[in-house]
């Protein structure tokens, strides 16, 4: 039977690959996703993933990106929802934030990705919204930029 074969691992050179079913898990922009039930053979050294078969590493690939899709609608819905829990418009946040008027219009809409450094101060007022005073009360002014410049 092919579950009890091993093959040699053509990246780390052991002879420790086995076939099987497993949950494969991929860094995504910070978050882990889990592929569940992903059929192929496994490096029990390095963990080196390969698959029998075109179909099966095709099939692999259509899960990691509608995963991927399901991460980005998830994060924009929860950045939303975040900002209307501190009671900002779109425009107010991108004041706030920066990125541009329509940043959080596009945010939201997954039309484009919020930095790293904005999520995760969304994330911080979400939890300590006290601290948006704070933030509203620093935010540089017209007349700072000007002096800068000259
Ligand atoms: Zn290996």
């Amino acid at each position: 039977m092919a579950q009890t074969e091993k093959r040699q691992c053509s990246s780390c050179g052991t002879a420790g690959m086995v076939y099987g079913h497993r949950t494969i898990e991929r860094n995504f922009e910070g978050t882990v996703i889990a592929v569940p039930e992903v059929e192929g053979w496994f490096c029990t050294s390095c963990g080196e993933l390969e698959f029998e078969t075109k179909e099966s590493a095709e099939r692999f690939f259509e899960q990691v990106v509608v995963l991927q899709q399901q991460e980005r609608s998830r994060q924009a819905a929860e950045l939303q929802a975040i900002r209307k829990r501190l009671k900002l418009t779109q425009r107010q946040a991108a004041e706030l934030f920066g990125g541009g008027a329509n940043a959080f219009s596009e945010y939201e809409r997954g039309a484009t990705r919020p930095s790293r450094s904005t999520v995760m101060l969304m994330q911080l007022l979400d939890h300590h919204p006290e601290l948006l005073q704070e933030l509203r009360s620093t935010k540089p002014q017209r007349g700072d930029a000007e002096a800068r410049r000259r």
